[in-house]
Parts: structure tokens; sequence; C-alpha cells
């Protein structure tokens, strides 16, 4: 299967050229906040992928059923399966505040996760649509396997689609994948799966190449022990990048910002650096510093609050005063206790 980011009459009309050129390839397409996208898209994908936590976004006076029947019967009418895509990031925020509070600290978000993928089956369900499958992503491993584990046991006969989304970079982003596929494959749970690497785009390919291996070492019975920053230490979580990414330099700077914080490594830290407008401003509210790629600036974040932008050649330099006040913030902590 192929995932193609499209959010623009250009990006469909590629679309089209790249079905005429591959006719028998497994297209998929994210709807991202506009779901009327669908129409569009149809004709020339096998699926689509929507995420209930963006289906607030457009057309307020419409219920989330009304959106959701709209997306299942264009996908029927056109023989599209479709995948609700739960991401911990982008929960749909009704579910957030209705289950705040209701995971322990180390899984937090875990249970509206759940909740949110639950009544979307539900309305599927209801409105006679069950081409469907369903993926419930975090960019923690232990997020990962608590969620599907959990959905697992309550709707064992939906299929399930697996990823650690935003995982990163090479060494780290196959193993915290690893670590999430080898829980969940060797229970029987998940059907497809998804490597997210950040990578050059001339290398995407090691996520085939990483999701294969996973997949025949968990078959042959190869397990690998839980690495160190499951445990805490420094924890890069950075976006596969995809067409949405609006300036290339964003892979450049992910490699630089793992490069130069290496020095942070025993700090229980989060850094999160996303590729573009979409999914940059959400994905980074959960990290104690998040980057976020614009055109010709990027976004720095300390938690949810904005630092301010910066060029991508001084941004580095921003980022590391950020992190040196974090760290004498976090000695001073211990120091006092
Ligand atoms: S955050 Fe990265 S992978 Fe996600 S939509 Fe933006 S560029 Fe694509």
């Amino acid at each position: 299967m192929v995932r193609i980011a499209v959010d623009n009459k250009n990006d469909v009309a590629a679309l089209a050229e790249i079905r005429a050129r591959v006719p028998e390839a497994n297209l998929v397409v994210d709807l991202q906040e506009n779901y009327r996208l669908i129409t569009q898209v149809a004709p020339f994908v096998n699926k689509v992928r929507y995420n209930p936590g963006h289906l607030h976004h457009h057309e307020k006076h419409k219920t989330i059923r009304e959106k959701v029947a709209f997306i299942a019967e264009t996908a029927a009418k056109h023989d599209l399966a479709v995948r609700v895509g739960v991401n911990c990031g982008s929960v749909d925020p009704e579910m957030e505040a209705k289950f705040q509070g209701a995971d322990p600290p180390e899984l937090d978000g875990v249970t509206a996760m759940i909740e949110s993928a639950l009544e979307h089956c539900r309305i599927l369900d209801d409105l006679g649509f069950d081409r469907y499958v369903v993926s419930l992503k975090d960019s923690d491993p232990r997020k990962v396997i608590e969620a599907n584990t959990r959905f697992a046991a309550a709707r064992p006969e939906i299929p399930l689609h697996l990823g650690v989304t935003e995982a990163g970079m090479l060494p780290d982003g196959v193993i915290k994948t690893r670590i999430a596929f080898e829980q969940l494959l060797s229970r029987g749970i998940g059907d497809t799966i998804r490597v997210s690497l950040t990578l050059p785009f001339s290398e995407k390919w090691r996520e085939v190449e990483a999701g294969k291996q996973i997949i025949a070492d968990v078959e042959a019975g190869r397990f690998r022990s839980v690495p160190k920053f499951l445990d805490g230490g420094l924890n890069i979580i950075s976006c596969p990048s995809c067409s949405r990414v609006e300036n290339e330099a964003f892979v450049d700077l992910a490699f630089k910002v793992k490069e130069m914080t290496a020095y942070a490594k025993a700090y229980d830290i989060t850094i999160a650096v996303m590729g573009c407008r979409v999914n940059g401003p959400g994905e980074t509210d959960d990290a104690d510093i998040g980057l976020w790629c614009a055109p010709t600036f990027v976004n720095l974040k300390r938690g949810t609050e904005e630092v301010g932008a910066f060029p991508y050649d001084t941004v580095l330099d921003r980022l590391k005063e950020e992190l040196d006040r974090l760290i004498a913030a976090k000695q001073a902590g211990a120091a006092a206790t």
C-alpha cells in the first residue's frame, strides 16, 4: 500500500497521473481535515484514511455522524476501504475532555483514543459499512501497545493497522517501532503495519525494509531487549515527512537537532520535530520542546507555548538555549528534593 498526501487540486491531478501509471498499486489517501476531499480522490484510490479528531474542524453545524456517513457513502459508491486513523496527538476534543485523567500519566490519552475509535466503529456499523480498519497510533510505543491491546480485546474482529507515529530517525525510530510491533504481532494483534521514519526522501524505502525485518524476526521468534529510552532519557520524535513538507530543509534540521542535542541524553526530555503546519502545531504540544517547519522559518515551542519563529539557520542556537534552560530547571528541581 502506498499512502499519498493530497491537499489541493494540483495534488489531485498528480494522483490521477500516479493512478494511470501504476494501475495495479494499492493507493491510500489521507483525508486530513478536509473529509469532503473524498469525492475528488475516490476515483483514483483503493482506500482513504480519516482521523476522527479532525472531523470537528470544518462544517461545525454538521454532526460527526453526518460526516462519517458522507465518507462511508462515497467509499461504498467507489468500492473503497476506509481506515479510521486515531492519533494520540489529535484525539477528538470531546473524548479527550471526557476521559481526562482516566489513565496513569505514562499512558495519558490512551482511553480517549480507544473510546474515539470504538465510537466510530459503532457509527460505521450502524451505517452498514463494513470495509474498514482501525489504527491507534502514538509516538510512544507503550501507548501503542496499550491502545491496540485493549481495542483488540473489545473488537477482535476489526482489522488493525499498526504504527508508531513520528518514531523519528534511525536507529531509535526502528527500535521504538520494534518494541511495539514485537509485543503486538506476537499476540496476533495487527493486520497491516507502517514504519514511520524521518529519512531523506531518497531513502524512504528503508521504512519498508525495517517493517519486513521486524515481521521476519517476530515470525522466527527473534526478539530484542527493551532499550533504555523506554525508562527515560532524551527522546526525540520526528515525523516521517510526506508531500506536505514545505521545505526539504526539514529532514536536515531533524538530523541536526539529534546531533546537537546529544549532550542532553541523560535527561528525561522530549523534543518533537515536525515537517508541516498541518500536524506540526498540535503534534508538538505534548513535547517539552517542539519545532515545526514552515516554508521559510521554524516555529519553536516550549510545551504548548509559542517561543517564536526563527530562520532555519539560527533555530538550532535558539533550541540550545531552550534546552539548557530546561536542563538547568531539572537540575535545580533535583537539588531541591
Ligand atoms: S507532520 Fe510530517 S508526516 Fe505529518 S503531515 Fe506534516 S510533513 Fe507530513
